[in-house]
Protein backbone atom coordinates (compact mmCIF):
# COMPACT_ATOMS: atom_id res chain seq x y z
CA UNK A 1 0.00 0.00 0.00
CA UNK A 2 1.52 3.47 -0.62
CA UNK A 3 2.89 5.47 2.21
CA UNK A 4 0.51 7.90 3.47
CA UNK A 5 1.81 11.70 3.84
CA UNK A 6 1.76 13.34 6.96
CA UNK A 7 1.70 17.51 6.90
CA UNK A 8 3.11 19.30 10.27
CA UNK A 9 1.88 22.94 10.31
CA UNK A 10 4.73 25.09 12.29
CA UNK A 11 5.74 28.80 12.64
CA UNK A 12 9.27 29.32 11.88
CA UNK A 13 10.78 32.40 13.07
CA UNK A 14 12.32 33.25 9.63
CA UNK A 15 11.51 32.90 6.18
CA UNK A 16 13.89 35.12 4.14
CA UNK A 17 17.44 33.84 3.77
CA UNK A 18 19.91 36.75 2.71
CA UNK A 19 22.77 36.01 1.02
CA UNK A 20 26.37 38.19 0.91
CA UNK A 21 25.79 38.67 -2.70
CA UNK A 22 23.80 36.95 -5.72
CA UNK A 23 25.08 33.60 -7.13
CA UNK A 24 26.57 33.17 -10.54
CA UNK A 25 23.87 30.52 -11.76
CA UNK A 26 20.42 31.96 -10.53
CA UNK A 27 21.34 34.98 -9.71
CA UNK A 28 19.69 35.29 -6.70
CA UNK A 29 20.20 37.06 -3.51
CA UNK A 30 17.43 35.50 -1.36
CA UNK A 31 15.39 32.42 -1.01
CA UNK A 32 12.17 31.62 0.84
CA UNK A 33 10.27 28.33 0.93
CA UNK A 34 7.37 27.39 2.18
CA UNK A 35 7.67 23.96 2.91
CA UNK A 36 10.50 21.58 4.36
CA UNK A 37 10.73 17.94 2.52
CA UNK A 38 9.15 17.32 -0.49
CA UNK A 39 6.50 14.60 -2.21
CA UNK A 40 7.98 14.24 -5.43
CA UNK A 41 10.76 12.28 -3.30
CA UNK A 42 13.49 11.93 -6.13
CA UNK A 43 16.21 9.77 -5.40
CA UNK A 44 19.27 11.82 -5.59
CA UNK A 45 17.84 14.70 -3.66
CA UNK A 46 20.74 16.63 -2.07
CA UNK A 47 18.28 18.01 0.59
CA UNK A 48 18.02 14.58 2.19
CA UNK A 49 21.72 15.90 3.42
CA UNK A 50 21.74 16.68 6.94
CA UNK A 51 22.38 20.05 6.41
CA UNK A 52 19.13 20.81 4.84
CA UNK A 53 16.92 18.19 6.56
CA UNK A 54 14.71 17.78 9.65
CA UNK A 55 14.32 14.06 9.19
CA UNK A 56 16.64 11.48 10.46
CA UNK A 57 15.55 8.82 8.43
CA UNK A 58 16.23 9.75 4.77
CA UNK A 59 12.72 7.65 4.08
CA UNK A 60 11.08 10.61 5.87
CA UNK A 61 11.45 13.08 3.42
CA UNK A 62 8.57 12.72 0.53
CA UNK A 63 6.41 11.59 3.27
CA UNK A 64 6.54 14.23 6.12
CA UNK A 65 5.85 17.45 4.77
CA UNK A 66 6.89 20.61 7.38
CA UNK A 67 4.41 23.22 6.41
CA UNK A 68 6.08 26.80 7.47
CA UNK A 69 2.05 28.14 7.84
CA UNK A 70 3.18 32.16 8.52
CA UNK A 71 5.44 32.32 5.62
CA UNK A 72 3.30 34.89 3.70
CA UNK A 73 3.03 37.08 6.90
CA UNK A 74 7.47 36.26 7.51
CA UNK A 75 7.83 37.30 4.20
CA UNK A 76 6.06 40.84 4.03
CA UNK A 77 8.13 41.78 7.00
CA UNK A 78 11.18 40.60 5.99
CA UNK A 79 11.01 42.05 2.37
CA UNK A 80 9.62 45.48 3.78
CA UNK A 81 13.33 46.03 5.54
CA UNK A 82 15.33 44.25 2.70
CA UNK A 83 16.60 46.03 -0.71
CA UNK A 84 14.92 45.04 -3.29
CA UNK A 85 17.06 41.93 -5.03
CA UNK A 86 15.89 38.30 -6.79
CA UNK A 87 14.18 35.77 -4.37
CA UNK A 88 14.03 31.95 -5.14
CA UNK A 89 11.07 30.82 -4.09
CA UNK A 90 7.58 28.79 -4.77
CA UNK A 91 7.59 25.22 -4.10
CA UNK A 92 4.60 23.13 -6.15
CA UNK A 93 4.17 19.89 -4.78
CA UNK A 94 1.14 18.05 -4.03
CA UNK A 95 0.85 20.15 -0.68
CA UNK A 96 0.85 23.18 -2.49
CA UNK A 97 -2.95 22.67 -3.71
CA UNK A 98 -4.39 22.22 -0.05
CA UNK A 99 -1.77 25.17 1.49
CA UNK A 100 -1.41 27.42 -1.27
CA UNK A 101 1.52 28.66 0.33
CA UNK A 102 3.81 29.51 -2.82
CA UNK A 103 1.12 31.41 -4.22
CA UNK A 104 0.42 34.04 -0.73
CA UNK A 105 4.21 34.37 -0.94
CA UNK A 106 4.09 35.42 -4.37
CA UNK A 107 1.13 37.76 -3.39
CA UNK A 108 3.63 39.57 -1.27
CA UNK A 109 6.11 39.55 -3.86
CA UNK A 110 3.84 41.32 -6.00
CA UNK A 111 3.01 44.05 -3.55
CA UNK A 112 6.37 44.79 -2.85
CA UNK A 113 7.52 44.86 -6.37
CA UNK A 114 10.05 41.98 -5.65
CA UNK A 115 11.17 40.03 -8.57
CA UNK A 116 10.89 36.32 -8.39
CA UNK A 117 12.96 32.74 -9.45
CA UNK A 118 11.15 29.68 -9.41
CA UNK A 119 12.57 26.16 -10.16
CA UNK A 120 10.28 23.46 -10.77
CA UNK A 121 9.60 20.29 -11.30
CA UNK A 122 5.80 20.24 -11.56
CA UNK A 123 3.21 22.51 -13.77
CA UNK A 124 1.42 23.03 -11.16
CA UNK A 125 3.54 26.43 -11.50
CA UNK A 126 0.70 27.06 -14.14
CA UNK A 127 -1.93 27.53 -11.58
CA UNK A 128 0.04 31.04 -10.49
CA UNK A 129 0.66 32.02 -14.06
CA UNK A 130 -1.69 35.02 -13.93
CA UNK A 131 0.35 36.26 -10.65
CA UNK A 132 4.07 35.42 -12.21
CA UNK A 133 2.82 37.10 -15.46
CA UNK A 134 1.91 40.58 -12.92
CA UNK A 135 5.36 40.27 -11.39
CA UNK A 136 7.06 39.93 -14.00
CA UNK A 137 4.99 43.34 -15.48
CA UNK A 138 6.49 45.45 -12.66
CA UNK A 139 9.53 43.48 -11.42
CA UNK A 140 10.88 40.49 -13.02
CA UNK A 141 10.60 37.12 -13.09
CA UNK A 142 12.67 33.98 -14.11
CA UNK A 143 11.60 30.60 -13.97
CA UNK A 144 13.22 27.43 -14.76
CA UNK A 145 12.42 23.36 -15.11
CA UNK A 146 14.00 20.57 -13.67
CA UNK A 147 14.51 17.99 -16.21
CA UNK A 148 16.65 15.25 -16.93
CA UNK A 149 15.71 13.43 -19.43
CA UNK A 150 13.46 13.15 -22.29
CA UNK A 151 10.98 10.23 -23.64
CA UNK A 152 13.50 10.20 -26.75
CA UNK A 153 16.34 9.06 -23.90
CA UNK A 154 17.16 5.51 -24.46
CA UNK A 155 17.17 5.50 -20.38
CA UNK A 156 14.18 7.18 -19.78
CA UNK A 157 11.95 4.62 -18.08
CA UNK A 158 15.64 4.25 -16.02
CA UNK A 159 15.64 7.72 -15.45
CA UNK A 160 11.79 8.16 -13.95
CA UNK A 161 12.46 5.55 -11.59
CA UNK A 162 14.52 7.88 -9.95
CA UNK A 163 11.66 10.54 -9.74
CA UNK A 164 8.43 8.38 -10.56
CA UNK A 165 6.51 10.91 -8.07
CA UNK A 166 7.29 13.70 -10.11
CA UNK A 167 4.61 14.70 -13.08
CA UNK A 168 6.32 13.66 -16.13
CA UNK A 169 9.16 15.78 -18.36
CA UNK A 170 6.56 16.50 -21.15
CA UNK A 171 4.37 17.90 -19.02
CA UNK A 172 6.92 20.28 -17.59
CA UNK A 173 7.89 21.36 -21.53
CA UNK A 174 4.62 22.26 -21.60
CA UNK A 175 4.40 23.98 -19.02
CA UNK A 176 7.81 25.91 -20.08
CA UNK A 177 6.33 26.65 -23.30
CA UNK A 178 3.30 28.83 -21.90
CA UNK A 179 5.84 30.79 -19.90
CA UNK A 180 7.64 31.47 -22.46
CA UNK A 181 4.86 32.72 -24.41
CA UNK A 182 4.14 35.13 -21.57
CA UNK A 183 7.69 36.43 -22.09
CA UNK A 184 8.60 35.45 -18.97
CA UNK A 185 12.11 34.13 -19.33
CA UNK A 186 12.17 30.51 -18.85
CA UNK A 187 14.97 27.46 -19.29
CA UNK A 188 15.89 24.34 -18.24
CA UNK A 189 17.91 22.92 -15.05
CA UNK A 190 19.33 19.40 -16.06
CA UNK A 191 20.01 18.94 -12.38
CA UNK A 192 21.34 16.40 -11.34
CA UNK A 193 23.13 15.22 -14.07
CA UNK A 194 23.43 11.91 -13.41
CA UNK A 195 26.17 10.13 -14.80
CA UNK A 196 25.72 6.87 -17.00
CA UNK A 197 21.89 7.47 -17.37
CA UNK A 198 21.36 11.36 -17.99
CA UNK A 199 24.78 12.27 -19.43
CA UNK A 200 25.14 10.50 -23.06
CA UNK A 201 25.36 13.18 -26.40
CA UNK A 202 22.06 11.79 -26.73
CA UNK A 203 20.10 12.67 -23.86
CA UNK A 204 21.78 16.13 -23.78
CA UNK A 205 20.96 16.94 -27.02
CA UNK A 206 17.35 15.87 -26.45
CA UNK A 207 16.98 18.22 -23.81
CA UNK A 208 18.53 21.08 -25.26
CA UNK A 209 16.07 20.59 -28.59
CA UNK A 210 13.20 20.16 -26.51
CA UNK A 211 14.13 23.21 -24.59
CA UNK A 212 14.57 25.29 -27.68
CA UNK A 213 11.85 24.09 -29.22
CA UNK A 214 9.33 24.86 -26.30
CA UNK A 215 10.61 28.50 -25.88
CA UNK A 216 13.40 28.32 -23.28
CA UNK A 217 16.49 30.40 -23.53
CA UNK A 218 18.77 28.33 -21.53
CA UNK A 219 20.03 24.87 -20.24
CA UNK A 220 21.84 24.72 -16.86
CA UNK A 221 23.85 21.78 -15.89
CA UNK A 222 25.01 20.54 -13.03
CA UNK A 223 26.23 17.04 -11.59
CA UNK A 224 24.87 14.93 -8.62
CA UNK A 225 25.97 15.46 -5.33
CA UNK A 226 25.95 12.66 -2.48
CA UNK A 227 26.65 13.19 1.04
CA UNK A 228 26.15 11.64 4.55
CA UNK A 229 22.99 10.10 4.86
CA UNK A 230 22.30 11.14 1.45
CA UNK A 231 24.91 9.04 -0.01
CA UNK A 232 23.63 6.41 1.60
CA UNK A 233 20.35 6.23 1.05
CA UNK A 234 20.93 6.74 -2.88
CA UNK A 235 23.32 3.77 -2.75
CA UNK A 236 20.89 1.44 -1.49
CA UNK A 237 18.71 2.72 -3.72
CA UNK A 238 20.91 1.92 -7.34
CA UNK A 239 21.57 -1.23 -4.83
CA UNK A 240 17.90 -2.39 -4.91
CA UNK A 241 16.88 -1.24 -8.35
CA UNK A 242 19.70 -0.59 -10.55
CA UNK A 243 22.75 -3.04 -9.37
CA UNK A 244 24.21 -3.11 -12.51
CA UNK A 245 25.27 1.09 -11.63
CA UNK A 246 26.84 0.17 -8.11
CA UNK A 247 30.72 -0.30 -9.51
CA UNK A 248 29.94 2.73 -11.79
CA UNK A 249 28.34 4.98 -9.56
CA UNK A 250 31.45 3.88 -6.60
CA UNK A 251 33.79 5.07 -9.28
CA UNK A 252 32.13 8.69 -10.06
CA UNK A 253 31.80 8.95 -6.17
CA UNK A 254 34.06 7.80 -3.87
CA UNK A 255 33.16 8.80 -0.21
CA UNK A 256 33.67 12.85 -0.07
CA UNK A 257 33.99 13.97 -3.70
CA UNK A 258 31.69 15.21 -6.24
CA UNK A 259 30.86 13.98 -9.69
CA UNK A 260 34.02 14.77 -12.20
CA UNK A 261 36.80 15.02 -9.56
CA UNK A 262 38.17 12.26 -10.46
CA UNK A 263 38.50 11.73 -13.92
CA UNK A 264 37.74 15.48 -15.05
CA UNK A 265 33.85 14.11 -16.97
CA UNK A 266 32.01 16.82 -15.77
CA UNK A 267 34.35 19.29 -17.60
CA UNK A 268 34.31 17.06 -20.63
CA UNK A 269 30.07 17.42 -20.58
CA UNK A 270 29.98 20.75 -19.81
CA UNK A 271 31.44 21.64 -23.02
CA UNK A 272 29.26 19.20 -24.83
CA UNK A 273 26.55 21.06 -23.25
CA UNK A 274 27.86 24.34 -24.48
CA UNK A 275 28.38 23.39 -28.19
CA UNK A 276 25.06 21.58 -28.39
CA UNK A 277 23.18 25.20 -26.96
CA UNK A 278 24.99 26.99 -29.60
CA UNK A 279 23.76 24.81 -32.10
CA UNK A 280 20.03 25.64 -30.97
CA UNK A 281 20.12 28.90 -30.24
CA UNK A 282 20.03 28.24 -26.90
CA UNK A 283 22.48 29.40 -23.66
CA UNK A 284 24.35 27.30 -21.12
CA UNK A 285 24.21 29.64 -18.34
CA UNK A 286 21.20 31.91 -16.92
CA UNK A 287 20.90 35.34 -18.72
CA UNK A 288 20.83 37.66 -15.41
CA UNK A 289 17.11 38.99 -14.66
CA UNK A 290 17.22 42.38 -14.53
CA UNK A 291 14.86 44.75 -12.83
CA UNK A 292 13.21 47.80 -15.05
CA UNK A 293 14.63 51.33 -13.80
CA UNK A 294 16.67 49.25 -11.60
CA UNK A 295 20.04 51.71 -11.12
CA UNK A 296 22.84 49.24 -10.75
CA UNK A 297 21.44 47.30 -13.88
CA UNK A 298 24.79 47.88 -15.66
CA UNK A 299 26.74 46.85 -12.58
CA UNK A 300 24.76 43.33 -12.30
CA UNK A 301 25.09 43.06 -16.37
CA UNK A 302 29.48 43.56 -15.91
CA UNK A 303 28.82 40.95 -13.41
CA UNK A 304 26.93 38.46 -15.54
CA UNK A 305 29.80 38.78 -17.84
CA UNK A 306 32.28 38.31 -15.88
CA UNK A 307 30.65 35.34 -14.35
CA UNK A 308 30.17 34.15 -18.14
CA UNK A 309 33.66 34.45 -18.81
CA UNK A 310 35.02 32.86 -15.44
CA UNK A 311 32.65 29.79 -16.15
CA UNK A 312 34.11 29.58 -19.65
CA UNK A 313 37.67 29.71 -18.21
CA UNK A 314 36.90 26.81 -16.03
CA UNK A 315 35.91 24.51 -18.78
CA UNK A 316 39.12 25.99 -20.54
CA UNK A 317 41.07 24.86 -17.26
CA UNK A 318 42.23 27.99 -16.78
CA UNK A 319 44.81 28.82 -13.92
CA UNK A 320 43.21 29.15 -10.56
CA UNK A 321 44.80 32.55 -10.08
CA UNK A 322 43.33 34.08 -13.25
CA UNK A 323 39.80 32.60 -12.42
CA UNK A 324 40.32 34.60 -8.61
CA UNK A 325 41.08 37.77 -10.46
CA UNK A 326 37.70 37.57 -12.19
CA UNK A 327 35.51 35.83 -9.54
CA UNK A 328 37.39 38.66 -7.15
CA UNK A 329 36.59 41.26 -9.96
CA UNK A 330 32.91 40.53 -10.11
CA UNK A 331 32.02 40.01 -6.63
CA UNK A 332 33.68 43.47 -6.28
CA UNK A 333 31.34 45.14 -9.10
CA UNK A 334 28.67 43.54 -7.16
CA UNK A 335 29.08 44.83 -3.76
CA UNK A 336 30.03 48.34 -5.44
CA UNK A 337 27.32 50.81 -3.40
CA UNK A 338 27.80 53.32 -6.68
CA UNK A 339 27.14 52.72 -10.41
CA UNK A 340 30.36 51.80 -12.10
CA UNK A 341 29.37 54.18 -14.96
CA UNK A 342 29.39 56.95 -13.09
CA UNK A 343 32.78 56.06 -11.33
CA UNK A 344 34.20 55.87 -14.77
CA UNK A 345 32.66 58.73 -16.06
CA UNK A 346 34.26 61.08 -13.35
CA UNK A 347 37.21 59.28 -12.58
CA UNK A 348 38.45 57.20 -15.98
CA UNK A 349 40.28 54.38 -15.99
CA UNK A 350 42.00 55.06 -12.99
CA UNK A 351 38.49 55.72 -11.01
CA UNK A 352 37.82 51.50 -12.39
CA UNK A 353 40.97 50.61 -11.25
CA UNK A 354 40.94 52.05 -7.95
CA UNK A 355 38.24 49.61 -7.03
CA UNK A 356 39.25 47.10 -4.39
CA UNK A 357 40.01 43.92 -5.48
CA UNK A 358 39.40 45.00 -9.68
CA UNK A 359 43.09 46.38 -9.59
CA UNK A 360 45.28 47.46 -12.96
CA UNK A 361 44.35 44.59 -15.45
CA UNK A 362 40.52 43.73 -14.39
CA UNK A 363 40.14 47.60 -14.51
CA UNK A 364 40.99 47.73 -18.11
CA UNK A 365 38.61 44.73 -18.56
CA UNK A 366 35.79 46.74 -16.89
CA UNK A 367 36.68 49.53 -18.81
CA UNK A 368 36.18 47.36 -22.29
CA UNK A 369 32.61 45.68 -21.07
CA UNK A 370 31.69 49.46 -20.07
CA UNK A 371 32.34 50.78 -23.64
CA UNK A 372 30.45 47.46 -25.07
CA UNK A 373 27.47 48.09 -23.13
CA UNK A 374 27.16 51.80 -24.10
S1 LIG B 1 11.41 18.06 -6.89
FE1 LIG B 1 13.35 18.98 -6.34
S2 LIG B 1 13.20 19.33 -4.12
FE2 LIG B 1 11.60 17.85 -4.69
S3 LIG B 1 12.54 15.87 -4.36
FE3 LIG B 1 12.83 16.38 -6.51
S4 LIG B 1 14.85 17.34 -6.56
FE4 LIG B 1 14.19 17.34 -4.43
Amino acid sequence: MPRRTEFIPYKPKIILNKHKRADHWFWTRYTAYPYKGCQHGCQFCYCREQKFSPFDDPKDFAYTIHVKENAPQLLRKAIARAKTDLIFTGDYQPAEKKFKLSRQMLEVCLERNFPVFILERSPLILRDLDLLTEINAHAVVATAFSIISTPDSAYYERIRQMEHLAPSPEKRFKAMEQFALKGIQTGTCMMPLLPELCDTDENLESIIKWTADHGGSFVLASGLTLSDQQRTFFFNVLAERFPDLVLDYEKHYPAGKSYGAVDGSWRRKALKIRELCEKYGIKDRMPRPIIPGDKFATNKRIVEILADKLYQMELERAHKSRLWDYRKAAWAIEDLKQEVKLIYRTMGLKGLQSIENVGEEMGRVVEGLLLELN
